[in-house]
């Protein structure tokens, strides 16, 4: 199947361009970027000029930053392309929720991605946990926003959503693992004193779930989801890649590079079976934590 991809930047690059070239599903053959493209596949850098210009490609997948993908959601829509979304999957929960009554009401296929949840070890320790009592849970996610996001301002504008960038990664992970839901009941939210958005959050959870977000962790990088239970803990590592069962590792493998690919196979499954796939529950912990944080102001952060 025909599959353009929208917004050539630094996760297209890294994960959507590779993952499209490896498909049996799909072939890469259009781009829209206002500057970005990818060497030999013809580039627009206008979206109404590529739906125009290019009626018979059915299925678009946007790689933008948050704020600016509605409304290329809704024009992929409105000219009868399906449609499959970068997390998170917008800027607002509302504009979401427009994006999938409109793909119901137009027969199309919209998919809102979490690509965490495609890493090795979520599947096994969903499984794991289905018939355990969840004592407690603690998720640590602390990345280096220098070398994850160089130079990408929009993190930190409004709607960018700061450190729950990365973090909800963790959250999409959380939401699909555990065997009953939680929600959000306070959090603790450290803003730059030059920035829209925060950089470090501490959260709480229902059940004694707890996590905590920072994005000024240098050298090692840290993305763990520790549960207790009451037959022993369980411990996902690496992103959601390596399982951990009573300390020693049970399962999965170091490399997030399955993800992408899982995604787009799965987009390919819905397309075939004209369904939607649309979950928002990782956004709203994150709508709930910048409803209910409080705000502290911390030092200013430039790149
Ligand atoms: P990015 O490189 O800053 O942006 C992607 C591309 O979107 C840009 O190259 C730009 O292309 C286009 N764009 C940016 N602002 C725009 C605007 N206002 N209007 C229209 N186009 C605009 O961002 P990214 O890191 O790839 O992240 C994009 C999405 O992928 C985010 O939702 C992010 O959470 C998700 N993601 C990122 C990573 C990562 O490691 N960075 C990992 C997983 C998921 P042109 O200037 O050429 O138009």
């Amino acid at each position: 199947m025909k599959i353009a991809l929208v917004g050539i930047g630094k996760i297209a690059i890294d994960q959507h361009v590779p993952a499209i070239a490896a498909s049996p599903d799909w072939e890469l053959t259009a781009t829209v970027s206002r500057k970005g493209a990818v060497e030999g596949v013809e580039a627009f850098d206008d979206f109404a000029a590529f739906l125009a210009a290019r009626p018979g490609v059915p299925v678009v997948s946007l790689c933008l930053p948050p704020v600016p993908r509605f409304e290329y959601a809704e024009a992929a829509l409105l000219a009868g392309r399906h449609v499959m979304l970068e997390k998170p999957p917008g800027a607002t929960l509302a504009e979401v929720h427009a994006l999938q009554a409109l793909a119901a009401s137009k027969g199309l296929t919209l998919y809102t991605t979490w690509h965490s949840r495609m890493a090795h070890a979520v599947a096994a320790a969903k499984a794991w946990l289905a018939d355990k009592r969840i004592l407690k849970a603690h998720i640590t996610w602390r990345e280096d926003v220098r070398k994850w996001h160089p130079g990408q301002d929009w993190v930190f504008e409004p709607g960018g959503m700061g450190v729950f960038d990365p973090g909800i990664n963790a959250l999409s992970i959380l939401t699909e693992i555990l065997p009953a839901p939680v929600h959000l009941t306070a959090a603790s939210l450290e803003f730059p004193s030059n920035r829209q958005t925060p950089i470090g959050a501490k959260l709480t959870f229902s059940g004694h779930v707890t996590a905590d977000f920072d994005w000024r962790q240098t050298g090692p990088q840290t993305w763990d989801i520790e549960v207790d239970t009451d037959q022993g803990p369980m411990a996902l590592r690496m992103g959601g890649n390596v399982l951990e069962i009573g300390g020693k590792v049970a399962g999965g493998e170091n490399t997030i590079m399955g993800e992408y690919p899982a995604l787009y196979k799965r987009m390919a499954e819905l397309v075939a079976q004209g369904a939607s796939e649309v979950d928002l529950a990782p956004m709203v912990h994150v709508a709930d934590a910048l409803t209910l944080g409080r705000r502290i102001e911390t030092e200013a952060f430039d790149f």
